[in-house]
């Protein structure tokens, strides 16, 4: 789960998502739009069967009627005179039957074409005989040369004594030219035979359904048959004459899908950037597991002992990576989080400070703190975690200047904390609206110089500066603390700096440590305390 999250809020990433999902989109939405317009022409092709088919089905219809009709109307005895005159007569109705048999047992024994009495002709074996949906034995496309009709081919269907005719039969079916079809009579068994249309379209469609069908059907195939089975109808699209029959919707189908989905993964991406940017989630997950210190150990100068430490936060993220205030900071301020935050930062500090640092020493700890969030009530209200060791712990806020808080109002915020036991310094100082000349009006105890002062080169702009604001800040008896040490030369130099600096923080010193490595720090105090006297 960490890793997707993680996987999503990079920003590189989200266009590589955008990228994936717009794709992913425009697959989903061409399979559905096909299933559709593949339903779609699966009706197409099953109406398109049913007007193909009804012209067969009518065969059976006629039949009945036909041999309704003859056994209705011709009485007489048969193969006489008058009865092959009420033979003829039923030949007249015009359903495209005219010639009948007299073919008791499947042997014919007069017919109207012959007329009058014939050599009994047995026609043998049928290639359909009776089944359960037809009472008729079917020779199909007989030569019919024995009953006198010459180079004459066409299916004796026998009821009972009498056998019908039926004419090859021409319809005229007309499907688009992409549609290939073709109409078949079918037997009991597997044979079949061919009526209209593409020979082997049949074939196709059995060898579809069959176990030597391909995987990957590569074209549209269907059957429909008529209620007893005996006339069915094979269709198949031919894919390339669709595809150019159809490809003004094809192309204006594909542009639309293409659109809908770019604009889908559009918004997508802008939802998976809202929900993951940073914000939100930073916003979501801000509680006591996310929120962590660090602890950076603040030197006196002068004896080179560690005094405290300053708490800076840090926030993990639901990737697990840590991040800087630099960060997460803004945030805290524009969603009115800062006294959530500085409550989770103070409790966490306690919770870890309290388990490990020796019992035995005082330690200065500087919490940094919002300027809005200067309420002496609030700030105790927030401090009181730290009760419990409060014979062991100096708290210090730190804030940096700001025009969010009126100095009079700073003033007293400031003055009632100093009563309830926690000093104010003025961070960063020497940047924004800290300067020399405000100074004097804030009653805080004690100041930050901002670390643009600490590696300010020797006889620069800064460093005359620093002089100066040394002897001011000395005069009013506040403490001064540096931070930004970085190199053991500069905590040289101001270590002669007169009037003395007060505290001295930096990386020099040491990093911001985690709790267990700023216990390890503290415990081998002594050796590196030697050390920097030594060097002194
Ligand atoms: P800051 O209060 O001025 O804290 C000192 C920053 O300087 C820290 O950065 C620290 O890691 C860094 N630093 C320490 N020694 C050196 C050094 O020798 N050289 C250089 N170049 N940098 C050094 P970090 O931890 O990134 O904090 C940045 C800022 O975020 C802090 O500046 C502070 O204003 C704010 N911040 C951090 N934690 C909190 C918090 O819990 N509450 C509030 N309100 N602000 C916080
Ligand atoms: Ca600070
Ligand atoms: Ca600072």
């Amino acid at each position: 789960m960490a890793k997707l999250v993680s996987l999503l809020i990079s920003a590189r990433r989200q266009r590589l998502i955008a990228l994936v999902m717009g794709l992913a989109i425009f697959a989903l939405l061409l399979s559905a739009t096909s299933f559709l317009a593949l339903g779609e022409l699966r009706r197409f092709m099953a109406a398109e069967s049913q007007a193909a088919l009804a012209p067969f089905a009518r065969i059976r219809t006629d039949l009945d009627e036909t041999f309704g009709a003859i056994a209705a109307e011709v009485t007489a005895t048969p193969c006489t005179a008058d009865f092959l005159t009420q033979l003829r007569r039923v030949g007249f109705r015009p359903d495209g039957f005219s010639e009948f048999f007299y073919a008791p047992g499947g042997t014919v024994r007069c017919s109207l074409s012959v007329a009058g009495r014939q050599k009994p002709l047995a026609l043998g074996t049928p290639d359909i005989a009776p089944s359960a949906v037809s009472n008729s034995s079917i020779w199909v496309d007989r030569g019919l040369s024995f009953a006198g009709l010459k180079g004459l081919v066409g299916s004796i269907v026998l009821r009972g004594d009498f056998a019908i005719v039926v004419p090859p039969q021409k319809p005229l079916i007309s499907m688009p030219p992409w549609l290939q079809y073709e109409v078949v009579l079918t037997g009991n068994d597997d044979r079949y035979w061919h009526r209209a249309g593409e020979v082997q379209v049949f074939d196709g469609y059995k060898i579809s359904q069959g176990p030597r069908a391909p995987t990957i059907p590569t074209t549209v195939r269907s059957l429909a048959c008529d209620g007893f089975q005996r006339y069915c109808v094979a269709t198949e699209v031919i894919p390339a004459a669709f595809a150019m029959a159809a490809r003004t919707y094809i192309l204006a189908a594909l542009l639309f899908l293409a659109l809908a989905s770019a604009g889908l993964a559009v918004w997508g991406k802008a939802a998976i950037v809202r929900r993951w940017s940073f914000e939100q989630r930073f916003r979501r997950h801000l509680d006591a597991s996310s929120v962590l210190c660090v602890y950076q150990p603040i030197i006196a100068v002068g004896t080179g002992e560690v005094v405290g430490c300053e708490v800076l936060a840090r926030w993990r993220d639901v990737d697990d990576s840590i991040v800087y205030p630099d960060r997460f900071i803004p945030v805290v301020e524009r969603f009115g989080l800062t006294e959530k935050f500085t409550r989770l930062v103070v409790e966490r500090a306690f919770a870890e400070l309290s388990a490990s640092i020796p019992t035995d020493r005082r330690l200065k700890l500087t919490v940094n703190i919002f300027p809005r969030d200067l309420d002496s009530e609030l700030l105790v209200d927030i401090f009181k975690v730290f009760d419990p060791i409060r014979d062991r712990v100096d708290i210090v806020v730190e804030l940096v200047e700001s025009d969010e808080i009126a100095v009079d109002v700073a003033q007293r915020q400031i003055e009632a904390l100093r009563a309830a036991g926690i000093k104010t310094y003025i961070d960063d100082f020497g940047t924004g609206y800290s300067n020399i000349h405000n100074l004097a009006a804030l009653a805080v105890d004690g100041v930050k110089l901002d670390r643009a002062f600490a590696m300010a080169p020797e006889g620069s702009l800064m460093a005359r500066m620093l002089g100066h604001a040394i002897d001011m800040i000395h005069a009013s008896g506040r403490a001064i603390v540096i931070e930004g040490v970085e190199t053991a030369e500069r905590l040289e130099d101001l270590r002669r700096v007169v009037p003395p600096i007060d505290f001295a923080q930096g990386y020099h010193i040491s990093r911001p440590l985690d709790i267990g490595r700023f216990t390890d720090f503290l415990a081998a105090e002594e050796p590196r305390r030697l050390r920097l006297d030594l060097a002194a």
